[in-house]
């Protein structure tokens, strides 16, 4: 590794808006952000996306489970 490329790289804090911290390599000490991995609606809102469109309770009407 060459020193001097990114001579303003430092270690950043990371604020997530979930409470979640993290340390990356960033030219600001702190960044605070609105999602992370770790609340990010694609992983938080998985189980919503799936049962969206009635899909579960077209099955069970198919198949007559209630
Ligand atoms: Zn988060």
């Amino acid at each position: 590794m060459k020193e001097g490329i990114h001579p303003n790289y430092k270690e950043c804090t990371v604020t997530c808006a979930c409470g979640n911290t993290f340390v990356t390599k960033s030219m600001k000490d702190e960044l605070r952000l609105d999602v992370c991995s770790a609340c990010h609606p694609f992983f938080t809102g998985q189980q919503k996306f799936i049962n969206r469109g009635g899909r579960v309770e077209k099955f069970k009407k198919k198949f007559n489970i209630e």
